[in-house]
């Protein structure tokens, strides 16, 4: 019986392939094309425009680090905004924190949402039921233009800047975010594997640092997003949200009582250690 493989093509001349048992979707929206893979190795896989999204083995990964380590980071944080992250993962995460008020998630395809909950419902779990959720199909960059509301956590779980996703890497949107945040806010945004997406690291440094008292990376190797380390940007009004103590992060970790897989308050407290060549870019682009 022959073999079947979904190879991806997001970096030239390098990628990882998944066997593949079933394709159990595919569908083409005016936005991207979506699909859903079953694979041995990763369970169910969702890909957008070729591009592996998420998958049911090592969503955790990522999701946690985008969410716990920025909540537990400001301490009292209870309106989040989350910009794309159709497939439910972070809006799963943010609402483990019971001191969550409202979270509100802007998509702008409503079919990767529906896509989710019906073949990889591990992955939002019931939090598109829950009542703090507020759920808007929209672009992104139209709602932090418009809305007067204010967010503690403002979290980017974006596809790559090509396509819809390209106006969330831009200027204009950060300056908008840093409106969109109360005074003490911070903003986290998914920013690729800087070891193949260089380009993306250094811009994106560059648009941040001249907008935000504290602008940065912090960092998590996740299985299928391949090539290395994913670096995740850190933009916060307050320095001093990125210099809370281990004793203070355990303290609110134990007080929140959350169950988590990858997050700990010491993966917290090394995330922001920077590799040696990528100190250099980021010196190199101030
Ligand atoms: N974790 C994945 C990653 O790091 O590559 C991203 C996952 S999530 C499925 C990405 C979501 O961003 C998609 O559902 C896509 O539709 C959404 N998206 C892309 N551009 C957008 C925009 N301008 N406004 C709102 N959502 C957007």
């Amino acid at each position: 019986m022959t073999e079947t493989w979904f190879e991806e093509t997001l970096h030239r001349g390098y990628g990882q392939r998944f066997l593949v048992t079933r394709t159990l979707f595919r569908q083409k929206t005016e936005y991207q094309e979506l699909a859903v893979h079953e694979t041995p190795a990763f369970g169910r896989i969702l890909t957008l425009d070729g591009i592996c999204q998420t998958t049911e083995r090592d969503e955790f990964f990522y999701h946690e680090m985008m969410t716990h380590l920025p909540i537990l980071a400001h301490g009292a944080a209870r309106r989040v905004l989350i910009i794309g992250g159709g497939d439910g993962g972070i809006l799963e995460e943010v609402l483990k924190h019971r001191a969550i008020e409202r979270a509100t998630m802007v998509e702008i395809d409503p079919a990767v949402i529906e896509i989710a909950k019906t073949y990889l419902p591990s992955i939002p779990g019931r939090a598109f039921e829950d009542p703090r959720t507020n759920l808007i199909i929209g672009d992104g960059v139209k709602f932090v233009a418009d809305t007067d509301e204010k967010f503690d956590v403002i979290m980017v779980d974006s596809t790559d800047p090509i396509g819809p996703a390209e106006v969330l890497f831009q200027t204009d949107f950060y300056a908008q975010c840093k409106r969109c945040l109360s005074p003490r806010g911070i903003l986290v945004t998914q920013n690729g594997v800087p070891f193949l997406q260089q380009d993306e690291f250094t811009t994106t440094y560059r648009r941040m640092r001249p907008l935000f008292p504290d602008a940065g990376f912090y960092f998590v190797a996740v299985p299928t997003y391949v090539g290395g380390l994913m670096s995740l940007a850190w933009a916060s009004l307050d320095p001093a949200n990125r210099q809370v103590d281990r004793a203070a992060l355990a303290q609110r970790f134990a007080e929140a009582r959350i169950d988590t897989r990858y997050y700990t308050p010491d993966i917290h407290a090394g995330a922001f250690a920077m590799p040696a060549y990528l100190q250099k870019l980021v010196d190199a682009a101030r």
